[in-house]
């Protein structure tokens, strides 16, 4: 992939700047490779793409794709930021803040979270609707990691790491709507998840103070998110 343009290259144009990249690569890869940030939330490198938060949502000849699942196309304009788009990542994240129960200065994620940087990224500085004040059940039964489903924001990380890469299957979605959870083996406790292999890859894929490993203290929960991407990586290379 480069930003430099090649003959058999697909050619765009992304704010105004000419890029080039390798046929069958979207546009978040395309922007990337150009040095123009696009946010996201629910894409990991390495992990197939899900679509799911629409953070990475832009300007495509007057129509809003997500850049994430948009594969580059001759001729394609692309604007990733208006004022209009803008707004529409900054609710997306509002919601999310209201939807669960983010108080971040009591999460042990708090300063190594990627809802948190995408706050302060979006300019969010409050939560103009109501806040749900979910109840969920935390899950610390497994000995080494919990679940605190009330820091989730479904963004299905851990459900395609644990399928993809571990192979284990045994992260997955519940219900629809505001009832949709993550669970482990169709509800049962994580310790009681038969499947599970305890490898850690939902830790470190997940975003936010979602999952997490026990015996953490505020703020001192840092993850590795390229690891997914590498395992991959490694795995293709044999
Ligand atoms: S998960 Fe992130 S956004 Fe939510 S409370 Fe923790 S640090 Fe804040
Ligand atoms: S638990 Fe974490 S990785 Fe899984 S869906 Fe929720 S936020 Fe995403």
């Amino acid at each position: 992939m480069s930003s430099k343009v090649q003959p058999d290259h697909v050619k765009l144009v992304i704010d105004g700047q000419d890029v080039s990249v390798e046929p069958g690569r979207t546009l978040l890869d395309a922007a990337t490779a150009a040095g123009i940030r696009i946010p996201t939330l629910c894409h990991l490198d390495g992990l197939p793409e899900a679509a799911a938060c629409r953070m990475c949502v832009v300007d495509v000849d007057g129509r809003w794709l997500p850049a994430c699942a948009t594969e580059a196309v001759d001729g394609m304009h692309v604007v990733t930021k208006t004022p209009e788009i803008e707004t529409h990542r900054r609710t997306v994240v509002e919601l999310l803040f209201a939807e669960g129960n983010h108080v971040c200065a009591f999460c042990v994620s708090n300063g190594h979270c990627e809802l948190q940087d995408l706050a302060c990224e979006v300019g969010l500085h409050s939560v103009r609707v109501p806040y749900s004040f979910r109840r969920d059940r935390i899950d610390a039964s497994h000995p080494g990691f919990l679940v605190d489903r009330d820091r989730c924001v479904l963004c299905g990380r851990c459900v395609r790491v644990c399928a993809e890469v571990e192979g284990a299957h045994t992260w997955a979605f519940a219900n629809r709507g505001t009832d949709a959870r993550v669970i482990t083996d169709l509800w049962e406790t994580w310790d009681d998840a038969e499947s599970c292999t305890s490898c850690g890859k939902c830790v470190e894929s997940c975003p936010t103070g979602a999952i997490v490993c026990k015996g953490v203290s505020n703020a001192e929960m840092v993850k590795d998110a390229e690891l997914p991407g590498e395992l991959v990586a490694r795995r293709n290379r044999g």
